[in-house]
């Protein structure tokens, strides 16, 4: 049987994209690419333009696509968050607890309510990389950092210099 020209197209993608290396290396490029603001909106606007299509055009595919993107972001963000706490020492600072589902960022001097309205609900743990894991963070889980933030200190009765942040 005759196999398509984009039918071949494709299968010869796929097979490049299998190898990691070369993955990252387009990754890269289209990522620098897209540092010019100009580009990024002309792509914006492709995509924009292609899913609007597919939407009217194929709602299922649609569907299916968008079910796709919002699971990377999802999977995006839980990597962003393993990464930043493994950075910041994968452990609770109070309890030394590891399970990354317990843990979480701390500003080390309190002013987390401050913090979290500056950076706009952007995504903490991404921020943190973006600004090159900058020191008065680390890591507590949600036990510890919830007993600090409302009696401003831990019942482990670890030191503690943090002011708690409700009365
Ligand atoms: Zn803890
Ligand atoms: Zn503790």
């Amino acid at each position: 049987m005759m196999t398509s020209k984009l039918e071949r197209d494709n299968a010869s993608r796929r097979k490049r994209m299998s190898d990691p290396s070369y993955r990252i290396k387009v990754n890269s490029t289209e990522r620098k690419r897209l540092e010019d603001p100009i580009k990024r909106a002309r792509k914006q606007e492709t995509n924009n333009n292609y899913y609007q299509n597919l939407k009217i055009n194929n709602p299922d595919q649609y569907e299916k696509r968008l079910a796709k993107t919002r699971l990377n972001g999802l999977k995006q963000r839980r990597q962003e968050r393993i990464n930043t706490i493994k950075h910041y020492g994968g452990r609770c600072f109070c309890c030394n607890e590891s399970e990354i589902m317990f843990l979480g960022m701390d500003h080390i001097n309190g002013g987390g309510n401050k913090h979290r309205k500056e950076i706009k609900g952007k995504n903490i743990y991404r921020w943190l990389r973006m600004n090159d894991y900058p020191d008065g963070f680390r890591v507590a889980c949600h036990n510890c950092n919830m007993a600090i933030g409302f009696y401003g200190k831990c019942p482990h009765k670890r030191e503690d210099t943090k002011k708690p942040q409700v009365s």
